[in-house]
């Protein structure tokens, strides 16, 4: 079974935060704002009027609602009651992990008369490098599940990115969602904006769930969700602002100090290899072995002493490594330098694990030469299968 790997790396915000994106572009949005303490979600309540409110947890995970994290007040005393209980709570949804998620603050915005939950996102589709644009009329709840029970209920329209979304083809979604007479044309402008909300921002992922229909027939967007190519963020430094670094994993941030290309996985062998395509590779083969990665990191091409090092010490940070797969392929990298990197953090951490070695390619049998001689007991082994092969039984063995 091959190893499938999401390397994009990207950007999340908050629900607030991302409907402040689609206000711009004359999405409509329920009138709210965001708070970090309960007097300031009652003077928010207050400010907007009305009788019904509802606060919301804002996290970087969906599922809120089932977890508890949005509720509906109907007097400025549930407002603060709501708030006081939210704010500080530690959330927990079928995406936060059993973890959960530490609530800082609160998006506080006036109630809706909810006629209908539709489904809308907008995603780039890996087989044809184009913007699909997906609707569906079971909104609400988890689109994963109505894309496995009832995959015939989501609609989908691949976007030309030279001419964008077409206006038939914001009208077949709107007929097919079931609407008619005027909500036509408002669902085909909700689409349009959305679309161009997401382009001009490089977002990567949007998704509105629900979008619902009040009683007036209006469109709006109840829920927000996006997320943007880090590759493009360069260019959107108000997006980069956004960010939520308590939101992240603390290792990625840690990694990307060093340039390092690092994602956290959930297995137990701890990888360490220069360039992507041969960190796939590694990967899948520590899964044909029989074990599961507990990262890919890329310590790339022009590796340092001291990033190696980082890299190593990354690594070993995570509790659930029982063991260290090096593989290295050197070719501008020299084999000796990441030798003496490994060493210098094995010696200056307390190595627990074992650690398995391969070293091909340009000044490896000096790397070789230094590793036996560090009586650090790694584990130096020739060919890529029997790396893996060997890691996997020091796993099993541990
Ligand atoms: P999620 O659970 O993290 O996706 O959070 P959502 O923003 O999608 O909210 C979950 C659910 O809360 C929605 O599907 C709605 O049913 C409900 N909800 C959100 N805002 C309102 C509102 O203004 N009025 C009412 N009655 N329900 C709301
Ligand atoms: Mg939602």
């Amino acid at each position: 079974m091959p190893y499938v790997c999401i390397l994009e790396v990207s950007v999340k915000i908050h629900e607030y935060q991302a409907k402040s994106i689609l206000a711009k572009y004359q999405v409509p949005v329920p009138k709210g704002d965001v708070a970090d303490n309960p007097d300031r979600a009652v003077e928010i309540a207050r400010d907007m009027g009305g009788s019904v409110w509802v606060v919301k947890a804002q996290i970087h995970a969906g599922g809120r609602g089932k977890g508890g994290g949005v509720k509906l007040a109907r007097s400025l005393d549930e407002v603060r009651a709501h708030a006081e209980s939210i704010i500080g709570m530690t959330l927990v949804t079928h995406q936060t992990g059993p973890e959960g998620k530490h609530v800082k603050n609160v998006l506080v915005e006036a109630g809706q008369d909810i006629q209908r939950e539709l489904y809308f996102g907008i995603v780039i589709d890996r087989a044809t490098s184009c913007p699909v644009v997906m609707a569906s009329s079971e909104g609400g709840m988890d689109i994963e599940e109505v894309a496995a029970d009832n995959p015939d209920a989501i609609m989908k329209e691949v976007v030309d990115i030279e001419v964008g979304l077409m206006p038939f083809q914001a009208r077949k979604i709107a007929f097919g969602l079931g609407l008619s007479g005027k909500q036509i044309r408002k669902a085909v402008s909700f689409m349009q904006a959305t679309y161009k909300a997401f382009i001009d921002s490089d977002s990567s992922l949007l998704e509105i769930n629900p979008l619902m229909i009040d009683g007036a027939g209006e469109l709006i967007a109840l829920d927000a969700k996006m997320t943007f190519d880090d590759n493009a963020m360069y260019r959107h430094p108000d997006i980069l602002a956004m960010r939520d670094l308590d939101e992240e994993e603390p290792s990625e941030i840690e990694a990307s100090k060093f340039d390092l290309n690092f994602i956290k996985l959930n297995g137990t062998v701890g990888c360490m290899v220069n360039g992507a395509g041969l960190a796939m590779a590694t990967m899948d083969i520590i899964k044909i072995a029989g074990q599961e990665p507990a990262n890919f990191l890329d310590v790339g091409g022009g590796a340092t002493q001291e990033r190696v090092e980082a890299a190593f010490k990354l690594i070993l940070s995570d509790p659930a490594v029982k063991a260290v797969l090096i593989n290295i392929f050197g070719g501008i990298v020299r084999c000796d330098m990441i030798a003496r990197g490994v060493i210098e953090a094995a010696r200056n951490l307390d190595l627990k694990v074992p650690v398995v070695v391969r070293l091909e390619g340009t000044n490896a049998e000096e790397g070789l030469a230094l590793l036996n001689d560090s009586g650090l007991g790694l584990i130096p082994v020739q060919g890529l299968a029997a790396a893996a092969r060997k890691v996997a039984d020091v796993v099993k063995g541990a």
